[in-house]
Formats: structure tokens, C-alpha cells, sequence
């Protein structure tokens, strides 16, 4: 089927090249010409694994195309997909600006029936805005064109965005008419072939679905974090009490981990939308609020840990600290939203040197940040260590899964490492000197 798919990011690259590897003709629109002219030239502006060989192939394949150019892709697509931004406003809510001008641009340059489909998370009732605009758009130029406007909701992973895409545990269709949900059966079809994944509803409830899935997400992390700080208080360990309770399926092994808050590009900013759609509909979202009033206390757990073995924020001062990590979670270079980042002001607001490490984001804290004095990016974990007094961990990378602690004893002059994603064990990190924080640890603080 031939496609056009407006935004080029995460969602928009990802779905793209992965539409066009089963075969699709796709047109990729982006108002980012660097962007487009690097794509054209196969280079890859975000770290996905195995995204960029995909890419590259299908582009030299001939089957996905970048572009600036709207109306060459509108005139191109039978599906038409929307994929851009939706940043939170300044209220929180949805901010669909980006979302509306992609829906003028097609009512501005459609020419024949099309199927438009809605794949940025947007609030509940975005379809019929979409539908509005267009039908303006379509009027303010005397055209009579029939067109659909579909949810198909995204829930691939930063980090595992290409498996997930190729790969969907379910893809959700909301739609008015048999017709619409009959084109995006034969879209994916090739993605359902071994069991039934395709979830047909109204197009309310399956905008509703993509923020309940990602609230249901916070809410687990946020409630294991209420459980750590409560095993900190009473010298539990919550990671005895994450095995303990796991291992039930009603709650199962998935999103229990505690840790240094989540971060990332939707989970923040989609509880806050959620919540204020629940408040502009009168219902107060007593639990959302508290799941993000918790993570944002959370953000703030690490420095509270340094606080406690250095006394005071004072003694703090002129320390060097070698940091790992700083994408929001391992195998992205993504640091919107990162705990990383509230640590980082935290350490520099106390006269903090940072000797910063990531495996992949180190261009974009570059980008973030720019040059400062302040912040030293290493080559590598080790080369952070030089010279440092105390280790922090923030990103759960598998390369920091096993350090070698007595070298790390030897190495950090003040002996100390904070755990904020409870990689180690205490005994293990203690064995060799060294005074060990984790998350929720209480036994061993
Ligand atoms: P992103 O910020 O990485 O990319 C958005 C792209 O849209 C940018 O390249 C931007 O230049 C482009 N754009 C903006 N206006 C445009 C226009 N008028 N025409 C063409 N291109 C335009 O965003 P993302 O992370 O891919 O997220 C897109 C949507 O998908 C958001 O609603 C997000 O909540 C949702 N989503 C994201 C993820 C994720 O993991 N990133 C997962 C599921 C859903």
C-alpha cells in the first residue's frame, strides 16, 4: 500500500521503515530539512537498535522516501499518518498545535479519498478535531473529498522500538466505519499473521487506551517507589519485597522495579494529560496526581541519598562525582524528561564537578547542556571513575551491571556509590569497602 507518514521521530521514523520492510511504498514528511536531507543520505538522527541498517535498505530499496515536501506524500498516500509531537502545554494538557497544522496541511493538499490516521498520543476527542479541520480546510478551497480520520495509538518502547513495531503485542484501531478499519487490516496485515493483534473500538476509547497503558505503567513504577522510601524508613529492602510479592500473577514481574523516577517523553506528560482531561471533564484524578506527585519526589531521591552520607549540601561542595548514565532508560540516547537531568542541576546548584558517562547520549547532553565547566563527558565508565570521589548510578545500561568493586574502592576517593537503579547488591559493593545507597535498601543504610 502506498503511505505517507508526517513526523519523522521516534514514532514516525520507526513505523515508517518498518511499513516499508514488509513491503509498503512509504513517504516520510518532516518540516526538519537537516533532518530530511540526513535521512535521504542515511544518516539517522536518533539511536534505535537495529533501526539505522533498516533504513538504509529499505531507502536504497526504494520504498521509503524523506521529504519536506507535504503535498508530494499526500498526493502519495492512500493512509495518511500523523506522528508528530504532542508536547505537554503549559497546563500539562496535550498541546496539539503540531497535531492541527499536519491536519490544515492535508485539507490543504488532498486530492483524493484517504484514510488519516492519528498516531501521536492525543487526548480523547482529537479525531473529531482533526476531522473538523480538515473538513474546513477541504471547504475553504471548494473541494468535496471523502477522508476518514482513524486512532491507532502507539505503544512501541524507546529502546526496543524496532522489535516492538515489528513485532506488536496489539494494535489498537479505533474507527467509525468498517471501510477505515478494513485499510488498516490490510496495513498490518503482514503483523498479524500468527494470532488475531488487531483490537478494533470507537475512536474514543481507543484514544483513552494509549493513556491508560502508559498511566497504568507510571503508576506501577510510582507505587514501587512509595514501597522503597517506606523500606528505607522501616530497614526493609525492597528489593526482597519486589521477589516477594512478583511472583504473584495478579501482579506479576514487569514494572516493579523501583528506581530514580521515570522520565522519558510520554509517561511524564501523558499522566498529566490524562489528569487534565479528567479535571476538564469535572472527574478529579486523585490517584494520577499522586502518581506523578510521587516520581517527581523521587527524581530528587539520589541527591537526598548523597545528602545523607556527605551530612550537608555544604560538604558536598568542590566533590567530583562520576555519574553513569543519562538517557531515561538504557538503549536510547532520549534525555527528555531524564532523571539525569535533575541530578545534574542538583549536583551543580551544589558546586558539584560532574565526570559524565553514556553509552549513547552523549550528543545530546552536548546538545542540553553545551560546554561547562562543570561537566566533564569521559569516553568511557572507567575514564569517569578517574578522579572521582564518590560513583552514581542512574541508567540501567548492561555494561554497568558488574564493576569491579575493589577496583572502584581503590579509585573513588570518598568509597561511595549510589545505586539509583538498584544494580547491585549491597553485600557485594559493601564486601569491598565501599558504602553502598540503593533505592529503598533500608537494611543496608
Ligand atoms: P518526536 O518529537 O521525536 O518527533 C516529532 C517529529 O515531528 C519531529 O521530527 C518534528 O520535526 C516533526 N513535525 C512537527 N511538525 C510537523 C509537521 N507539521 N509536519 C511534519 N513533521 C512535523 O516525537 P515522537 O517521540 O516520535 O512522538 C510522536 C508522538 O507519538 C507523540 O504524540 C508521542 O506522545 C507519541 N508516542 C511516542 C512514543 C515514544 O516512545 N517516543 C511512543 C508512543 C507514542
Amino acid at each position: 500500500m502506498r503511505v505517507a507518514i508526517f513526523g519523522t521521530g521516534y514514532v514516525g521514523l520507526v513505523t515508517g521503515t518498518c511499513l516499508a520492510e514488509v513491503g509498503h511504498e512509504v513517504v516520510c514528511v518532516d518540516i526538519d530539512q537537516a533532518k530530511v536531507d540526513g535521512l535521504e543520505r542515511g544518516i539517522v538522527p536518533i539511536y534505535e537498535p537495529g533501526l539505522e541498517p533498516m533504513v538504509k535498505a529499505n531507502h536504497a530499496a526504494g520504498r521509503l522516501r524523506f521529504t519536506t515536501d507535504a503535498a508530494e506524500a499526500i498526493a502519495h498516500g492512500e493512509v495518511v499518518f500523523i506522528a508528530v509531537g504532542t508536547p505537554p502545554d503549559e497546563d500539562g494538557s496535550a498541546d496539539l498545535q503540531y497535531v492541527l497544522a499536519v491536519a490544515g496541511t492535508i485539507g490543504t493538499h488532498l486530492q483524493k479519498s484517504a484514510v488519516v490516521v492519528d498516531k501521536s498520543t492525543v487526548p480523547v476527542g482529537t479525531a473529531d478535531k482533526v476531522k473538523v479541520k480538515i473538513a474546513e480546510t477541504l471547504a475553504a478551497r471548494g473541494a468535496d473529498i471523502p477522508f476518514e480520520v482513524v486512532s491507532n495509538p502507539e505503544f512501541l518502547k524507546e529502546g526496543a522500538a524496532v522489535e516492538d513495531c515489528m513485532r506488536p503485542d496489539r494494535i489498537v484501531i479505533g474507527a467509525d466505519s468498517a471501510q477505515a478499519v478494513e485499510t488498516l487490516r490490510r496495513l498490518y496485515a503482514p503483523f498479524n499473521r500468527n494470532h488475531e493483534r488487531i483490537v478494533s473500538m470507537d475512536v474514543r476509547s481507543a484514544e483513552l487506551t494509549k493513556y491508560a497503558a502508559n498511566a497504568m505503567l507510571a503508576t506501577k513504577i510510582s507505587f514501587m517507589n512509595e514501597i522503597a522510601n517506606i523500606a528505607e524508613k522501616v530497614g526493609a529492602d525492597v528489593e526482597m519485597v519486589r521477589k516477594g510479592i512478583g511472583s504473584d500473577p495478579r501482579i506479576g514481574w514487569h514494572f516493579i522495579y523501583p528506581g530514580a523516577g521515570y522520565g522519558g517523553s510520554c509517561f511524564p506528560k501523558d499522566v498529566q494529560a490524562l489528569a487534565r482531561t479528567a479535571q476538564q471533564h469535572g472527574h478529579e484524578p486523585t490517584l494520577l496526581d499522586a502518581v506523578e506527585s510521587v516520581n517527581e519526589r523521587q527524581k530528587g531521591h539520589l541527591f537526598e541519598l548523597m545528602l545523607r552520607h556527605y551530612g550537608d549540601a555544604a560538604a558536598l561542595r568542590g566533590k567530583s562525582i562520576a555519574l553513569w548514565g543519562l538517557a531515561f532508560k538504557p538503549n536510547t540516547d532520549d534525555m527528555r524528561e531524564a532523571s539525569s537531568r535533575r541530578l545534574l542541576q542538583q549536583l551543580w546548584d551544589a558546586g558539584v564537578h560532574v565526570r559524565a558517562y553514556d553509552p549513547e547520549a552523549m550528543d545530546e547532553t552536548r546538545r542540553i547542556f553545551g560546554e561547562r565547566a562543570d561537566l566533564v563527558l569521559c569516553e568511557s565508565a572507567d575514564a569517569a571513575i578517574e578522579g572521582a570521589d564518590a560513583l552514581v548510578v542512574i541508567t540501567e545500561w548492561k555494561q554497568f551491571r558488574s564493576p569491579d568493586f575493589d577496583d572502584l574502592e581503590a579509585r573513588l576517593a570518598d568509597a561511595a556509590i549510589f545505586d539509583g537503579r538498584n544494580l547491585y547488591k549491597p553485600g557485594d559493593v559493601e564486601a569491598a569497602g565501599l558504602a553502598y545507597y540503593g533505592i529503598g535498601r533500608g537494611r543496608s543504610i
